[in-house]
């Protein structure tokens, strides 16, 4: 049997998105529903995906079969396509399957011409109405379909305005507009070197093709990346015929919902204008009337339009967003969808539809999108502020909230201003650990350089700091003290603004408000958790950001990078005396200064935990990471440590890698030094004990972790290690003690070898972000640089390292929990790449059967919701 690629929208039903996209299927369900919709047809998305297999063409077949629909639109509606004494004039739409803003706008009027807007003229008995909607038709058609900017019109009406001493376009008369269209065409044939097309069905397949373009345009590619909606969906088009709110004082149109998008309290809330088209209401030339003035001026259709409001939230139990139009007193409803919403006023719907006894909490957890909870998270700009300012640059969006504060170049002023009580803006080529203190006071961190998983992105989000990285375009000037973005120079100690939700940049000031959570959300989690089987744990590597995560319902530790702690003033000391010791006897002396520290960090962590699972991953980075670059700063470890400049810049050469990400980092370094896990695993241990001793009722025990392996005698050297340091120490302690020793998957040979590795390995925990850069074979650190173009050249729909490959790194994953489980059936499993923060990836962990995902404190809301999804979706 053929595939059919049109349906009348009476053929279709609410469920057939996929189909017909959200648009027509509502249309279509409506009109099952016996609600005034004005009648149309919708090309499939099918008939989309087509369009672009076939070499983007519309196939004769489909173009014979949406005629074939246009005739029987006409004979329902009883006027003609074209026709110059009953003509049928209809609108087109795109609509894909989850509404699209980056997509194609709406065409009404479409089917006038020279002839038929004569006829037109006399069947309304209002020429000016006529020519008005016919120079309408022409500047959409144009802008939309012909890519001649609508702006370069209003330029004609200006002209002419000006011409006849007039200010408004209601002071143009019917034979204005006549000139206007005549005006119009000329421009266009000027532009596009062709008449403007008067044929109707050309007019249609057109713009049919024009809504198939759009699906591709790179709003509509950025749009689907940022929501991870597949590029091979494709948009349905909906042809519908034209009502008119401008045929004079008893039409009117306006959009509303059935409750306050913004805040979700349960009021009819909207706005409409009488004696206009829909744009006019958009394009706020006039201003709207409040929806609850329509009962005066129209009392009948109010209380229909109530009632139908009323009818359609019954009937899609949520929240509806509604376009209308009234022709001549009657009715019609153009379209209905489930309204966009606040996260906030999300909450409030969802928790307000269960009490009402609409939905149940299932269904309440299914509605609510996870990311959106980032808003309630962070803070976030003033909206009436924000609608007047000027986006300079972008960049990734690789930290939720919004900031607002003046721009430091260096981590040391942003602590000297903050100091002073200035709000600042870390602004980095790239940030590095050095610059810790600094990130820790700033409101926002923007760096140039740097991908998703970059320092200034992985700090940021564990601090739950609005960051934006990977800002190319801007021109930095550090030393000089500004930087150039979008044409504007900014000088240190400017206001900018930023949003690390979009990527925006924006350079002013602009107000931002407190975040806040309230009942509602406690709700909401609470459902989640009953659904999940998951379980969520925080990436944290102070007892602060572990605290925050617990308040946020973290269940432990899934990942504690122990490097960060070495950073801090007061030990990088010790840290760079035992990287430049020439003997172990000096190293060890050196280690020793560090293992208090250390010990205090986790018995500081333990304390914040109380008692939930902590995860403590060994020394990951590259050594010469902790050396200093700045010769000040060479100079100074000089003097402190008493040895030669010369001796430290040797050994910063030494040290130096053509590729350190694959170099001497992770449990290579214990490889060599295996005295470095062996203090580790003393504070670890030794913190653990103590904080066993001080709560005779808690029982920690520590999951030591060890980094990047790849070859099961690797893991089992340092094991040996930590095993005999361990078991030293819990035997003297007095204590029953119990830890175990497990491993990141983080390298291919891991993964493939996982069955050898869980020999050795009580668990696995997923490194995703070094599992993705070695399967794709490009750094984290820099790929932010290229993958822009793998977007643009639809190579690639989204960032690898925010959202998991599932295709290659994930069969990887899925190789390596069914190898690790054939050797170790009770194998534990959990992801603390920044992947496990992502609702997708959350969805395949629970798939592939991890125990456990982690990630930064302000995603563990977002994780607990997305786990419960996966339980519902997938049930195990
Ligand atoms: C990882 O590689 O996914 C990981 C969690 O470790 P890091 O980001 O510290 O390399
Ligand atoms: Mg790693």
């Amino acid at each position: 049997m053929s595939t059919k690629y049109v349906y009348l929208f009476s053929e279709g039903n609410g469920s057939m998105k996929e189909l017909l996209g959200g648009k027509g299927a509502n249309l279509a369900e409506m009109t099952n529903m016996g609600l005034p919709v004005p009648q149309g047809f919708t090309v499939s998305t099918e008939a989309c995906t087509r369009y672009y297999e076939d070499g983007k063409m519309i196939d004769p077949s489909i173009e014979a079969e949406i005629f074939e629909n246009l005739a029987k639109l006409e004979g329902i509606s009883g006027k003609k396509f074209g026709d110059a004494s009953n003509p049928l004039l209809v609108s087109v739409r795109s609509g894909a399957r989850a509404s699209m803003p980056g997509m194609m706008d709406t065409i009404l009027n479409l089917g006038l011409n020279d002839e038929v807007v004569v006829s037109f003229a006399k069947l309304t008995s209002n020429e000016r109405f006529a020519y008005d909607s016919y120079r309408r038709f022409i500047q959409m058609f144009s802008d939309v379909v012909m890519e001649l900017p609508k702006s370069n019109f209003e330029r004609i009406i200006d002209e002419m305005k000006e011409a006849k001493g007039v200010e408004l376009d209601t002071d143009l008369d019917a034979n204005d507009l006549k000139a206007m269209v005549t005006k119009f065409k000329a421009y266009y044939k000027q532009e596009k070197g062709a008449d403007f097309p008067a044929d109707p069905k050309t007019q249609l397949l057109e713009a049919v093709k024009a809504v198939f373009r759009s699906w591709d345009n790179p709003r509509a590619i950025y749009y689907r990346r940022m929501n991870d909606i597949p590029g091979s969906w494709g948009t349905a088009v909906n042809v519908q015929e034209m009502v008119f709110g401008n045929m004079g004082d008893t039409s009117g149109t306006g959009v509303a919902f059935t409750r306050n998008p913004a805040t979700g309290e349960k009021k009819l809330f909207g706005e409409y204008l009488m004696n206009a088209q829909g744009e006019d209401v958009v394009a706020g030339i006039r201003t709207p009337n409040d929806i609850s003035q329509l009962e005066g001026d129209m009392p009948e259709v109010y209380k229909q339009f109530t009632d139908i409001c009323k009818t359609l939230e019954d009937h899609y139990r949520d929240m509806q967003d509604m376009e209308f139009t009234i022709e001549n007193g009657k009715l019609y409803m153009l379209q209905t969808r489930n309204g966009k919403r606040t996260a906030f006023a999300a909450l409030k719907i969802a928790c307000d539809l269960v009490d009402e006894g609409m939905i149940t909490d299932k269904e309440a957890v299914m509605a609510m999108d996870p990311k959106s909870l980032d808003a309630l998270l962070h803070p976030q700009f003033d909206a009436s502020a924000l609608k007047n300012a000027k986006v300079i640059g972008s960049g990734l969006a690789a930290s939720p909230g919004a900031a607002c504060g003046r721009v430091v170049f260096h981590a040391a002023d942003a602590v000297e201003w903050a100091n002073r009580g200035e709000k600042v803006i870390l602004t980095r080529l790239e940030t590095s650990p050095e610059d810790i203190a600094g990130m820790d006071v700033s409101e926002g961190i923007l760096t140039v350089r740097g991908g998703m998983t970059s320092h200034a992105a992985v700090v940021a989000r564990g601090m739950g700091t609005c960051c934006v990285s990977g800002c190319g375009a801007i021109e930095m000037h550090e030393k000089e003290g500004y930087f150039v973005l979008g044409g504007q120079t900014i000088k240190e100690g400017d206001y900018i603004s930023m949003n690390g939700t979009t990527g925006n940049v924006y350079g002013q000031a602009i107000p931002t408000v407190e975040a806040s959570i309230g009942g509602e959300f406690s709700r909401m989690m609470e459902w989640a958790d009953k659904y999940r089987t998951l379980k969520v744990r925080t990436n944290a590597d102070t007892p602060r950001d572990a605290k925050q995560a617990v308040v946020f319902g973290a269940e432990g530790i899934g990942l504690c990078r122990t490097e960060h702690m070495f950073f801090e003033a007061d030990r990088i000391q010790a840290m760079r005396e035992m990287i430049l010791s020439k003997t172990e006897e000096q190293r060890k002396v050196a280690l020793d200064k560090l293992l208090p520290i250390q010990r205090g960090d986790f018995e500081g962590i333990y304390e914040a935990m109380e008692d939930k699972p902590v995860t403590i991953r060994f020394l990951d980075p590259p050594l010469h990471e902790f050396l200093p670059t700045a010769e000040e700063d060479i100079a100074a470890l000089s003097k402190e440590m008493n040895i030669s400049v010369e001796e430290i810049k040797n050994v910063i050469t030494s040290l130096h890698e053509f590729n350190p990400m694959m170099g001497f980092r992770g449990c290579r370094l214990a490889v060599k030094y295996p005295e470095i896990a062996a203090m580790q695993t003393s504070a670890v241990i030794q913190a653990a004990i103590n904080v066993n001793k001080a709560h005779p009722d808690w029982k920690v025990v520590p999951e030591i972790m060890i980094p990047l392996v790849g070859e099961i005698k690797e893991l089992k050297f340092v094991k040996d290690t930590v095993v005999a340091t361990a078991d030293a120490l819990i035997a003297d302690s007095g204590i029953q003690m119990k830890y175990t020793v497990g491993t990141m998957i983080e390298i291919p040979r891991a993964a493939l070898t996982a069955d050898a590795i869980a020999t050795e390995a009580e668990f696995f925990s997923f490194g995703s972000n070094d599992l993705t850069q070695m399967t794709f074979g490009f750094s984290r650190d820099d790929a932010g640089n290229f993958l822009d173009y793998y977007y643009t050249n639809k190579v690639y729909e989204s960032d690898p390292f925010a959202r998991l490959d599932t295709v290659g790194v994930g069969k990887l994953m899925k190789m390596a929990v069914e190898l690790g489980k054939s050797t170790r059936p009770d194998l534990k499993l959990g992801i603390c790449g920044e992947h496990g923060g992502d609702p997708s990836t959350i969805a395949f962990c629970h798939e592939i059967g991890l125990n456990y995902v982690s990630c930064s404190p302000f995603r563990v809301p977002i994780a607990r919701l997305a786990a419960a999804q996966a339980a519902i979706k997938y049930p195990r």
